[in-house]
């Protein structure tokens, strides 16, 4: 797949990675929209899962305590 399907490349750079210019198709950080939406979800589902003290933990440490940042919601990545 072209670096141009990465859910990550704009104008020819990355806006995930620490690089001066996107790796290209051998780039092992690549990844589609599609598949990063689902992977999302699936993360927020199993989070979801949790019993309410793990729950908070992970939100508050990963999330600033923001739910929505992880559920896709708030325009991160
Ligand atoms: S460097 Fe990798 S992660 Fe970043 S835009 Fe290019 S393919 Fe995607």
């Amino acid at each position: 797949m072209p670096e141009q399907d990465c859910f990550a490349y704009q104008r020819g750079r990355c806006k995930a990675l620490t690089v001066e210019k996107c790796r290209g198709s051998g780039c092992g950080f690549f990844k589609t929209a599609a598949r990063l939406a689902g992977e999302r979800q699936k993360v927020f589902q199993y989070i979801q899962s949790l019993d309410e003290r793990k729950r908070r933990h992970i939100i508050d440490v990963y999330y600033g305590g923001n739910i929505k940042l992880l559920n896709g919601e708030e325009g991160c990545l």
